[in-house]
């Protein structure tokens, strides 16, 4: 299989919302895809509030044979369900995508505390189940949380098939993320890896002045978002590397270094690693969206912090980013009127004090 995934959660809009998928952009996008021979899709049953799944059927399944594709989705465990809830979204999951089976079907975003739930709950033994009646194909996990934790699961649940992981440059060495650490789990445990979030929701593609110059040294052609890429493609235990791509552009550039896949050599590697010091992200937001879907004053978070995080790298850009933060008001909640009531938090898979974190941008945006 090719190395490179198409990731299904920021799918380009219509008017900025969420839940209204250009469906037509999206068609010339994943023709292209599959022109070059890659396979691979990624969706979840939450991500664009359920119409990221229908938006692939409409796309993919109901336009090319059900052989020329892949598709994974993810069974949340974020609201607690009982058995009879995740049958529900199961089955939901198939009538939105149009499939009479899934190939690869994850526990979506475990981590120490929703793995306690996925226990005593039975998920591990729906999924199990799903398998033996042929409606999913392959059974696994995607996760936040440290290395340790990753090991404890894959231990107590060995037959678990693939592990997605959280991986980049700027996290490799991470104390938070463990990218590296979590990598080595998964390899001891013979798991092959997923990669999500390779360029940090779109850091990596628009980096620090400093380390674009090492990037654009290195090879004047090549974009900053290839060079995240093809890095954690690198990895011998990787099995794909997901792109959250969101324009014809992103999908042109991502398949042109990835249809002739070249890895990096280790120099390569190292130089990598050794700008992530040029990153200083105030707020490490991936842009996921797991936290806008439930905020009852419609606060654009993961807008409000990207705004805030050009301002911190780049002082000079303060004026423009307030008039971009009073555009983006207009249509969506301030990050005053949030009332701290901690929904986005629980949903947040980076762990961020996202309450806190809004007084912190608002001080400097408003
Ligand atoms: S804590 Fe604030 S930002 Fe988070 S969901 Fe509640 S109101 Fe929205
Ligand atoms: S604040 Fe957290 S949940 Fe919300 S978009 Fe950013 S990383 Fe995702």
């Amino acid at each position: 299989m090719k190395k490179l995934g198409f990731g299904l959660m920021r799918l380009p809009c219509i008017s900025g919302d969420g839940k209204n998928i250009d469906l037509e952009r999206v068609k010339e996008m994943v023709d292209l895809f599959l022109s070059k021979g890659f396979t691979y899709f990624d969706t979840a049953y939450v991500y664009h509030g359920g119409f990221s799944e229908v938006a692939f059927r409409e796309c993919v399944v109901k336009r090319h044979p059900r052989d020329s594709f892949t598709v994974t989705t993810k069974l949340p465990l974020f609201s607690n369900p009982d058995r009879a809830g995740m049958e529900k979204m199961f089955n939901e999951s198939m009538e939105r995508l149009g499939v009479d089976y899934i190939d690869y079907y994850w526990l979506h975003a475990l981590n120490r505390n929703s793995y306690e739930f996925a226990k005593t709950s039975g998920a591990f033994d729906y999924l199990r189940e799903l398998k033996a009646a042929g409606k999913i194909r392959h059974m696994g996990f995607s996760f936040h949380d440290n290395a340790e934790t990753l090991d404890k699961i894959l231990t107590e649940q060995p037959d678990m098939e693939f592990v997605q992981l959280q991986l980049n440059y700027l996290d490799w060495e991470d104390q938070g993320v463990q990218s590296r650490l979590c990598y080595e789990v998964a390899t001891k445990h013979e798991k092959p890896v997923i990669v999500m979030e390779p360029i940090k929701g779109g850091s990596l593609a628009n980096p620090p002045k400093k380390a674009e110059e090492v990037l654009k040294n290195a090879d004047k052609n090549a974009s900053c978002a290839s060079w995240a890429i093809r890095f954690a493609a690198t990895l011998p235990n990787v099995m794909v590397v997901l792109s959250g791509m969101s324009n014809l552009e992103q999908v042109k550039d991502n398949v042109s270094y990835m249809d002739d896949f070249k890895p990096l050599t280790e120099s390569e590697s190292k130089m990598l690693t050794d700008i992530a010091a040029e990153f200083k992200v105030a707020i490490p937001c991936t842009a996921c969206r797991y936290c806008t879907d439930g905020c009852p004053m419609n606060i654009n978070i993961p807008e409000v912090f990207a705004i805030y995080n050009t301002v911190k790298r780049d002082i000079h850009k303060k004026g423009e980013a307030r008039e971009k933060y009073a555009e983006l008001i207009k249509t969506n909640g301030a990050a005053t009127d949030c009332i701290g009531c901690e929904q986005c938090v629980n949903a947040c898979p980076q762990h961020l004090e996202i309450p806190k974190l809004l007084a912190e941008c608002a001080g400097d945006l408003a």
